[in-house]
């Protein structure tokens, strides 16, 4: 049946694109997790957040393994930013990958979810005192300095609690991972990090190394994001050796850690066409190796920070479709049940995604519409252009790869309520973030 079904599709359009363990069951279902995503909107309501718990794990491991198979010492830190909450961090304990967070919130969170404090590594541009000394206090691993006024801060902090604090600082090397090329502005011009050309990065090390609250581990550079290719990273690792090495004559200094940060690609429509995890991970170790080599630098322990390439290929937004324009001529309008509120991507920079109706995968002649949410935004649009079958109110529409960057971005525009999220793995649901209730959107709110 199911092989009938792909003959079919095949021959009218093109199968959709499906990853980790989706498939279409007999009733034309799509399954992720070895669960019926027809039964999950039931059960749970729409839109729902699917979260594919072995594609997830997959994910990790292909970091992960590939730096232990190549015998590097290493740290995958996952970027929470993309997408936390309890259950999230619980999953990241068992496969053992540290967490950057970059706000109390986060390392509440992710203390909360069972996250070890010694591999919590703290980012940010402008870390309030509180936040610094909350993450102190719990005892995080490493604080990330982004720039003078941190280092002075901290330091203060560390003082009056008679602490010690391990940090990397944040540089920016100039490498942009677009034209992967070394340019003067770009990511020169950026509010994060300390800037190599200009001398400030020397300057902060020369601070850091001189204060003595501040346990210096290492250097981090994060070069850009959803990059496809190894170029970029290789650009990031030839200057960052370069620097490291000209401040081990100058300062006699050499890193523990060299933090490459994240920013791996993922795959959102079929045009995008990234590097697998373990690919990524070879072409670092190798740039590492041969700048080592030929500098006669001691190899680092490797860090790096994926976030995205992690969780988004993993999510999927399941909406029930409500109602449709057409104007003839012009335009069709498919409206779905959530939007900018649940998935601001699109809206805010023009993101892409693909989509197919969940309950009744078909092969049927289709049509060009556009999906629309249903907040009071004429941008609040979540597909530009989608061919799609007849579509009915009551069908579900599936848009993939949604994991990074829609619910750790959700909001309550116009007071609709977040959706909730569920963990599916080896046929089993769970549930990871309950649906907003009403209460909940009131529960701040005074009289
Ligand atoms: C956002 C961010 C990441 C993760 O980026 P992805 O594109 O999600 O992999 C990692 N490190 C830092 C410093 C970041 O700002």
């Amino acid at each position: 049946m199911l092989l009938f079904l792909i003959n079919q599709i095949e021959e009218g359009e093109e199968m959709p694109l499906l990853f980790g363990t989706a498939k279409f069951n007999e009733q034309k279902h799509l399954t992720i997790g070895g669960c019926d995503t027809v039964a999950l909107a039931e059960k749970y309501g729409t839109p729902l957040f699917v979260y594919d718990v072995e594609h997830i794990r997959q994910r990790a491991r292909g970091f992960k393994q590939t730096f232990n198979s190549l015998g590097v010492k290493n740290k995958v830190i996952y970027a929470s930013k993309a997408f936390c909450c309890l259950a999230m961090y619980k999953l990241l304990e068992e496969e053992e990958l540290g967490c950057d967070v970059v706000s109390a919130g986060e390392i509440y969170t992710a203390i909360k979810g069972g996250m070890s404090p010694e591999n919590i590594e703290f980012h940010g541009n402008n870390k309030t005192s509180e936040e610094l000394a909350f993450a102190v206090d719990q005892g995080v691993g490493t604080i990330i300095i982004d720039n003078f006024y941190e280092i002075d801060l901290l330091s203060a902090i560390l003082e009056e609690k008679g602490k010690k604090q391990e940090v990397m600082f944040r540089i920016t090397p100039g490498v942009d991972a677009e034209t992967h090329d070394y340019i003067l502005t770009g990511q020169v011009d950026s509010k994060f990090g300390f800037d190599v050309a200009s001398g400030q990065a020397t300057d902060a090390l020369e601070r850091i190394l001189a204060d003595e609250h501040l346990v210096l581990k290492g250097a981090h550079c994060h070069i850009g994001s959803q990059i496809f290719s190894a170029e970029g990273f290789l650009a990031a690792v030839e200057k960052m050796l370069l620097i490291l090495n000209e401040w081990k004559q100058s300062f006699g200094y050499s890193v523990d850690v060299l933090n490459m940060g994240g920013g791996f690609g993922v795959q959102y429509t079929k045009a995008d066409d990234p590097l697998e995890p373990e690919a990524f991970v070879k072409a670092i170790v190798n740039a590492v190796t041969g700048q080592c080599e030929l500098l006669d630098y001691s190899f680092p322990e490797i860090w790096i920070e994926p976030g995205r390439s992690i969780i988004a290929e993993a999510g999927t937004t399941i909406y029930t479709v409500g109602s449709q324009k057409s104007i003839p001529g012009v335009r069709h309008y498919v409206a779905v049940d959530g939007g900018m509120g649940d998935n601001i991507r699109p809206a805010l920079y023009d993101a892409q995604y693909d989509g197919f109706l969940a309950n009744r995968i078909s092969a049927e002649p289709s049509e060009e519409v556009r999906i629309v949410g249903k907040y009071c935004e004429s941008g609040d649009v979540l597909i530009k252009g989608i061919e799609l079958p007849p579509v009915q109110a009551g069908d579900l529409f599936a848009i993939t790869s949604t994991g990074a960057y829609g619910y750790s971005m959700a909001n309550n525009y116009n007071r609709n309520l977040k959706p909730a999220v569920v963990f599916v793995e080896n046929g089993e649901d769970r549930l990871a973030i309950r649906r907003e209730s009403f209460e909940d959107l009131i529960a701040l709110d005074c009289q």
